[in-house]
C-alpha cells in the first residue's frame, strides 16, 4: 500500500510502498478514504513530541471502511464505515483506567504516535477504540470530527457551562466548538493572530460575536477561555481576558513556555487547566451531538501524497477549517 512515513525529525514525510498491515485479535484492517490533518502532526514531525513508533505513518483523524476483520471481532461488520481517533489502546487496568479516566491511561498508545495511523491506503485499529460514522457525514468531513472536534468537545466541557467562551486560535478545533458552543446558546469571543483580519472574518461568519487580535481585551469580561493556538503566551493574556472564578483550558498537547505573570491575574479563583486526549465516552457524546448541532466542518482537501503541502499550510496557518488528506487510486 501507498503510505506517508515519518523516518525522524526536520525530514518531510517520505511516499513508500509498505506491507499492507494484517489485523491482530480484536483489530479491523481499515481501508482509509480521508485522513485529517492535526496540529499534532506537527509537533511529532517537529520533534516536539519525543516518544513516536519509528518509522511512523502519522494520522489520527480517520474516516474509513472496514475490509477485513481480526479473530474475535464482534462490534463491527466488514463494509461497516469507522473513524479511528487519536486514543488507539488503554491497559484497562490501572488507576486511571479503572476511575474513568482512560485518556491518563499509564500505558496508552497513541494513533499516528505509537501505532501507525491513517496517512496511509490502509491501517489496522483495535475495534475497541473505533467509532461508527454517522450517515449524514461526508468522509472528508466527518475527518476533523475525530479530533479536532472530540478534543475541543472535552475542551468546551472542561470550561465549564459560562454563557461567554472566549476561543484563543480560530482552526480546525475552534471552528467545530464554536457550532457546538452556539447550539448550547453561548456566546464565543474568537481571538486570532493579530492582524488576520480573514480569520476574524471565519469566526465572526460561524457566529462569534465578537472577533479580534490575541493581544486585545474582549468588550466583557469571559467565563472561560480555550486555548487552541501552541503559544504559551497566550496564557497569561487569557487570564486577563476571564472573569472571577472564570477558567482557561489549553486545548493542545504541545504550547511554548507560559512567561512569569502577577498572581494578582490568577486571584479570585481562577482556574488554568489542560486537556490530554480523550476518552471513549468523549467519542460516544460528541458524536451522537454532532449530528445533532448539526456541526457541520468547513474542510481543504489533498492529495495522500501532498501530506507536506497540507503540513506546511497548517504550519503557516493558512487553512480556514481542517486540512483533509483524500486517500484514491
Ligand atoms: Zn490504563
Ligand atoms: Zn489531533
Amino acid at each position: 500500500m501507498l503510505a506517508m512515513v515519518y523516518t525522524g525529525p526536520g525530514k518531510p514525510l517520505r511516499k513508500a510502498e509498505v506491507s499492507t498491515p494484517r489485523p491482530g485479535p480484536g483489530q479491523l484492517l481499515i481501508r482509509v478514504h480521508a485522513c485529517a490533518v492535526c496540529r499534532t502532526d506537527l509537533h511529532i514531525i517537529d520533534g516536539e513530541l519525543t516518544q513516536p513508533k519509528l518509522p511512523l505513518i502519522p494520522g489520527h483523524e480517520v474516516v474509513g471502511t472496514i475490509a477485513e476483520l481480526g479473530d474475535g471481532v464482534d462490534r463491527f461488520k466488514i463494509g461497516a464505515r469507522v473513524g479511528v481517533p487519536w486514543l488507539g489502546w488503554t491497559c484497562g487496568t490501572c488507576s486511571y483506567c479503572r476511575n474513568g479516566q482512560e485518556n491518563l491511561c499509564d500505558d496508552a498508545k497513541f494513533t499516528g504516535y505509537t501505532l501507525d495511523g491513517g496517512y496511509a491506503e490502509c491501517m489496522v485499529a483495535d475495534e475497541r477504540f473505533c467509532i461508527p460514522i454517522a450517515d449524514a457525514y461526508g468522509d472528508a468531513e466527518a475527518a476533523p470530527l475525530l479530533c479536532a472536534g472530540l478534543i475541543g468537545y472535552r475542551s468546551l466541557v472542561k470550561a465549564g457551562k459560562g454563557k461567554r467562551l472566549g476561543i484563543y486560535g480560530f482552526g480546525a478545533a475552534a471552528h467545530i466548538v464554536a457550532q457546538v458552543a452556539k447550539y448550547q446558546q453561548r456566546e464565543i469571543y474568537a481571538f486570532t493572530r493579530p492582524g488576520d483580519e480573514q480569520g476574524q472574518q471565519f469566526a465572526r461568519s460561524l457566529g462569534a460575536t465578537w472577533a479580534g487580535g490575541s493581544n486585545d481585551l474582549p468588550p466583557q469580561a469571559l467565563d472561560a477561555a480555550i486555548i487552541f493556538a501552541p503559544a504559551g503566551e497566550l496564557v497569561p493574556r487569557a487570564l486577563k481576558a476571564i472573569a472571577k472564578g472564570g477558567t482557561v483550558v489549553c486545548g493542545g498537547i504541545h504550547m511554548s513556555d507560559i512567561p512569569s505573570f502577577p498572581y494578582s491575574i490568577l486571584w479570585e479563583e481562577r482556574t488554568i487547566t489542560s486537556i490530554a486526549n480523550l476518552t471513549r465516552r468523549d467519542g460516544e457524546e460528541f458524536m451522537t451531538l454532532a449530528p445533532k448541532v448539526p456541526v457541520r466542518t468547513q474542510v481543504e482537501e489533498f492529495r495522500l501524497d501532498e501530506a507536506n503541502e497540507a503540513l506546511a499550510r497548517l504550519r503557516s496557518g493558512n487553512i480556514q477549517g481542517a486540512a483533509v488528506l483524500i486517500t484514491t487510486r
